[in-house]
């Protein structure tokens, strides 16, 4: 019988007749496997102001889509000064035309959170997710994203994809919240490789583990995951998130 662990995280729903440790060690074994399978020369932006400018954008986007308009926002505007100094409505506007959806909220967004950074903080963007979170337009997985990909930091971002997969995984239990697969990741798998996921998972998710009709039979974690022997289904992880 699998132990389950102290603290706010426990093994319910999601054991598969495994300890905790071995979790761990199951899931160190998946990171490595999806560091070797989705090698990344330079994971870091380095530009945490541009990086956070692009998460607004992509919220609810595709990523060509997004990377074009960020691009030509840049392009257009340049930097913080000027973006901050843009109206409202015109950055909307340009947002609008670029075929930008939440084109209002996020041209708000977009100047405001410029605003902020440059009277509070004098031009630089914090490098607390605290702090992130407060600006607008940035939830906790825009906040990770700045501080992995714009900082360098370690940082598990869990979008869409991490969240899926994880759960396929059995790396966190099926029904809850990205706030509460982040703490599953962050306690399963060792600090200095927190910034590998986001990224892996995500060219996972497009290739092989997709959101419909994950491709199990050529994936290279098959031999490690529950949902490729039946023990977690996309039923158990669709529907509510409550916990
Ligand atoms: S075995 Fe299937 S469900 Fe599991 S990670 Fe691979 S593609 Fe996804």
């Amino acid at each position: 019988m699998a132990e389950a662990k102290s603290g706010s995280l426990s093994l319910d729903m999601f054991t598969f007749d495994e300890s905790w440790e071995e979790k761990k060690k199951r899931a160190e074994k998946i990171v490595e496997i999806l560091m070797e399978t989705y090698p990344r020369e330079k994971l870091l932006i380095g530009d945490p102001y541009r990086t956070l400018i692009h998460c607004i954008i992509s919220q609810r986007m595709r990523d060509e889509v997004t990377y074009k308009v960020w691009r030509e926002l840049f392009r257009k505007y340049g930097d913080i000064e000027r973006i901050a100094g843009t109206p409202v409505e015109e950055m909307q506007e340009f947002l609008r035309k670029n075929g930008v959806g939440l084109w209002k909220t996020k041209g708000e967004w977009i100047v405001k959170a410029s605003r902020i950074i440059l009277e509070e903080y004098g031009g630089k963007v914090p490098d607390d997710i605290k702090e992130l979170m407060e600006l607008p337009g940035i939830g906790r997985k825009c906040a990770n994203i700045v501080l992995a990909y714009g900082f360098g930091r370690q940082a598990i971002p869990v979008d869409t994809h991490v969240n899926r997969i994880s759960k396929r995984l059995g790396l966190a239990p099926p029904r809850v919240q990205p706030e509460k697969v982040e703490e599953y990741l962050a306690e399963l798998i060792p600090y200095e490789k927190w910034i590998y996921v986001n990224h892996a998972m995500v060219d996972h998710g497009k290739r092989i583990c997709n959101p419909i009709r994950p491709k199990c039979s050529e994936c290279p974690l098959r031999e490690l995951c529950p949902y490729a022997r039946g023990l977690v289904t996309d039923a158990d992880i669709k529907g509510n998130s409550k916990k």
